[in-house]
């Protein structure tokens, strides 16, 4: 009995051991580092905490600060993440030109002709129908209220754990990074978190002798959309024309920014 026992869990121990080369084979050089005795370096902590399928992303942000904001981001999500994220390039291929995007285009052109009649001489603009999160990735990296919100992080962080070169505990870093709050908050989604990437968010954004009077930008919130009641009149228009807009985005304050609920969706599925 126990000869058998023992050859068995050798054999056991054998084949597991296979697997595990197999799975660090091909999982690459990122997950190597956990099967081996040496410490991991704190990229690799960082991206051993991003749930997927973040972790691709959170690799084309080179600066630290802003990594551990969207990395913040990312861990609060958790396993939510995958449902919301930015569509693949392929995806954003297949919508261009469907029945969906005709919907949604017919719609936003109805928005657009009820405020053109009802605002003689402004005419309101939407920049696409899906940002790629190529885009978003750029934006983050350049964005200054992000940079602003990712210094001040940064800083938190070194306080937290001690300057370069210490690599913290990964629950302990993911923990912090739950109940880390930025005094201000960044004027963008975290790249593959925002409904732009998925053609399920608008900005409409309103023009004066052919360029952008009120646009998509936070410094303009009061002192144009408010002060002028532009968002007063995008709202009639999206009262009027367009009832698969929900919005405008409370939090952050955009009156620019609509969330798209397709109605036809609803209809198809009592079909
Ligand atoms: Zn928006």
């Amino acid at each position: 009995m126990a000869e058998i026992g023992q050859r068995t869990q050798r054999q056991w121990r054998l084949a597991l051991c296979t697997v595990m080369m197999a799975a660090a084979l091909a999982a690459g050089p990122f997950s190597a580092p956990s099967l081996a005795a040496a410490p991991a370096s704190l990229e690799e902590v960082l991206t051993a905490l991003a749930p997927p399928p973040s972790a691709e992303a959170l690799a084309q942000i080179p600066d630290k600060g802003r990594k551990l904001l969207a990395l913040r981001s990312y861990v609060r999500a958790g396993a939510a993440l995958a449902e919301r994220w930015s569509w693949t390039d392929a995806e954003i291929k297949a919508f261009e030109g469907s029945p969906a995007q005709k919907a949604l285009l017919a719609e936003v052109d109805a928005v657009k002709a009820h405020f053109r009649d009802a605002n003689p001489g402004r005419e309101l603009y939407v920049h696409g129908t899906t940002r790629s999160l190529d885009e978003q990735i750029a934006k983050w990296n350049s964005n200054e209220s992000v940079g602003a919100a990712a210094a001040e992080m940064q800083a938190a962080f070194a306080a937290a754990f001690g300057e370069a070169g210490a690599v913290p505990d990964p629950k302990k870093l993911a923990q912090w990074l739950r109940g880390y709050q930025p005094s201000k908050r960044p004027n963008l989604a975290a790249p593959g978190m925002t409904l732009h990437g998925r053609a399920s968010a608008i900005d409409f954004q309103v023009m004066l002798d052919g360029r952008i009077h009120a646009g998509a930008n936070g410094k303009q919130v009061e002192s144009v959309w408010r002060a002028e009641g532009w968002d007063q009149k995008l709202k009639a228009s999206i009262t009027a024309a367009g009832p698969s807009f929900v919005g405008p985005l409370a939090n952050p304050d955009e009156p620019w920014h609509y969330d798209y609920y397709p109605k036809s969706d609803s209809a198809a599925a009592t079909e």
